[in-house]
């Protein structure tokens, strides 16, 4: 970038100076061109007012040539030879046009180029034609004679030029360079950049916080999965390993690890299952254009589908809620988020616990609570139960199959679907979790 600008703050400055001195040539030339003829009318005028008196044409300044031509173009008098040794001057541009026009001007150069002569022509009342001429050295060779001196200039300004370019440069770009230094630093100074660029800056600084964020949580995610994963599949490999080798001999000790294989490999099935949802949601590959659903309908379902879970620990099930509650929701995503309340509820309780559902809609939202007295969350580990993997007892969880991945799902499709979540929860005495959708925020229907 900084080669970039000066180069092309060079290339301005080189142009400017040698358009300056064609500017100045073309300028020069023309007040060089009409001051010389404006002196020769003059003397012409005099000559003439005074009739060609031989006392006028002796005063005209010596540098001036006179020359009275005849219509015929024979010389008639010429202040600077005998008008007998000229030829005939009727093919000269200045006697022809002032034979035609009444006056005329031409500028012939000499041989050398060194020397413009510049006539000036007038045909008088008696038909004879008076003319006047100066020589003056050519302009161009007046610039060929300055061209060193033009040069030293030139050459001196470039320098100037290179000099103030790499200055105003490193001042342009230096703001700039601040901005790339200082990315990862959490404060800018605001006064040290350009007020263009403080919001390309916070932009750009969100955008690098977000990346390292992102690739934070991704390489967290991998290491969880594949701890995870690990589990249940050496458990699975050490399982059958020992049925291979006929170390189970009895056949109730070969049931008890066929079914330590299948509750392994139906955790390995759950957590892929809830792994490949979650990527989904990530990319937003889900239909955002949810289908309508009886709320209701898939609360009442999916309490009934636990009651067995429910029953072997003893908990008490009950739903109390209305039985018409139309959300835009889509099917898939409803029975996630009940399944998903209603099985932790009932997971993190105790013996003989109860599970309260309810639902309701009161016209502007639509209120969907699960509520438990259940082991309850500790007050520090409420706000993480929405992370991935995130479980408040880890041992106590996997030994009651849990992944970790139930709430973060929830959450996502909360999101998604314009629900907002309110967790209240005591340690030792149960958890209410509740999602209202509000009815106008599109995603329900009344
Ligand atoms: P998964 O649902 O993926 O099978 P999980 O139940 O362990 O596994 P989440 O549903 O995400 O995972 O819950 C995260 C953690 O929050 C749980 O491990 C548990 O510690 C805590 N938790 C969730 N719901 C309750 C609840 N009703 N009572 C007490 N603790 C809960
Ligand atoms: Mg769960």
């Amino acid at each position: 970038m900084k080669k970039k600008i000066n180069l092309r703050m060079i290339c301005i400055s080189v142009f400017s100076i040698f358009s300056a001195i064609l500017l100045m040539y073309v300028i020069f030339s023309a007040k060089l061109k009409t001051e010389v003829f404006e002196e020769l009318k003059f003397a012409a005028e005099l000559i003439d007012n005074a009739d060609l008196s031989e006392d006028v044409l002796d005063a005209v300044p010596t540098d001036i040539r006179v020359t009275i031509i005849n219509a015929d173009g024979s010389v008639k008098y010429d202040s600077y030879a005998d008008p007998s040794t000229l030829q005939n001057h009727l093919n000269r541009p200045e006697v022809s046009g002032a034979l035609l026009e009444g006056e005329h001007e031409d500028i012939r150069n000499s041989t050398t180029m060194s020397e413009s002569i510049f006539y000036y022509a007038k045909k008088l009342d008696s038909g004879t034609v008076l003319r006047v001429g100066k020589e003056y050295e050519s302009v161009v060779h007046i610039v060929w004679s300055v061209i060193p001196a033009v040069l030293a200039v030139v050459l001196i300004l470039v320098v100037i030029c290179l000099i103030v370019s790499f200055f105003l440069t490193k001042s342009i770009v230096d703001p700039i360079d601040d901005i790339v230094d200082n990315l990862e630093r959490k404060y800018i100074d605001e006064d040290k950049i350009y007020p263009e660029l403080i919001p390309f800056t916070h932009k750009i600084r969100q955008q690098h916080v977000d990346i390292l964020e992102s690739a934070n949580i991704r390489q967290e995610f991998t290491a969880n999965v594949s701890h995870e994963l690990k589990t249940p599949l050496t458990a699975i490999s050490g399982y059958a390993e020992l049925i291979e080798n006929g170390v189970v001999k009895k056949d109730e000790d070969v049931i008890h690890f066929a079914n330590e294989i299948h509750k392994s490999a139906k955790r390995l099935l759950n957590l892929i299952n809830d792994i490949i949802k979650l990527s989904k949601l990530d990319a937003k590959a889900y239909d955002s254009t949810f289908e309508v659903v009886n709320f209701a309908e898939i609360v009442k379902d999916t309490v009934e589908m636990l009651s067995v879970n429910a029953d072997k620990r003893r908990v008490q099930l009950r739903y109390q809620g209305c039985d018409n509650a139309r959300i835009r929701i889509g099917k898939e995503f409803a029975e996630e988020i009940t399944y998903n309340l209603i099985e932790n509820a009932i997971k993190y309780n105790n013996d003989g616990g109860y599970v309260l559902i309810t639902l309701n809609n009161n016209g502007s939202n639509t209120e969907f609570q699960v509520s438990d007295n259940g082991i309850g969350i500790p007050k520090e580990h409420q706000n993480r139960i929405f992370e991935r993997f995130y479980r408040v007892d880890k041992s106590r969880s996997r030994e009651r199959q849990g992944t970790g991945l139930g709430l973060a799902i929830v959450k996502h499709i909360c999101e998604l679907t314009g629900g907002v979540i309110n967790l209240k929860s005591y340690k030792d005495e149960g958890t209410t979790i509740s999602i209202t959708w509000a009815n106008e925020n599109s995603k329900i229907d009344k």
